[in-house]
């Protein structure tokens, strides 16, 4: 039987990410609408990826979480690289959420963040504190009552033209 800390913990780390950019994205998502292999801005974030970091390698936890690639010091440094730093706050907390799921899944402690903005030539360190530990189980919380749900009405944003899910919504 699964616990309530862990099912409030099998949230997949692009939900979080999609909480801050839409909520008809996070619902059509969850609810395995999945068309964003198909996007350009998902395949641009690959080769980006690949050719900044080619030596590096992703990792995938428990299928839930993808972390870039990771670096072992004294402490473990976890990298996310993204395209521009437009949707920093989406990104902040789904690299917080990979903390959050670290410390309190596998029991790793000492863990930061490194937001990597190549093109831009910037790098943002994130450390999960206990506020921003509260913030995330808030919107683990949301993002709950968010699925299980009616798909929340679309709000055209300037992402839609970019988006996969923009002939559901738009057309
Ligand atoms: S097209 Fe716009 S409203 Fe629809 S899911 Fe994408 S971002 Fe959200």
């Amino acid at each position: 039987m699964i616990s309530d800390s862990e099912k409030q913990l099998r949230i997949i780390g692009t939900q979080i990410n999609y909480y801050f950019i839409c909520k008809t994205k996070l619902w059509l998502f969850s609810h395995h609408i999945q068309m964003e292999q198909e996007s350009d801005l998902v395949s641009l974030g690959k080769l980006l990826h690949s050719k900044s970091y080619k030596d590096e390698k992703e990792y995938t936890i428990d299928n839930l979480i993808s972390i870039d690639f990771i670096k072992k010091r004294d402490y473990l440094e976890l990298h996310e690289v993204k395209k521009s730093n437009k949707m920093k706050k989406s990104h902040e907390y789904q690299l917080l959420y990979y903390t959050y799921y670290l410390k309190n899944k596998k029991g790793i402690k000492n863990i930061k963040g490194i937001l990597n903005y190549p093109k831009i030539r910037k790098k943002a360190t994130i450390n999960l504190d206990k506020s921003k530990e509260k913030d995330l189980m808030d919107i683990i919380e949301d993002i709950g009552n968010i699925i299980n749900n009616e798909t929340p009405k679309p709000q055209k944003i300037k992402i839609c033209r970019k988006c996969a899910y923009f002939e559901f919504c738009w057309v």
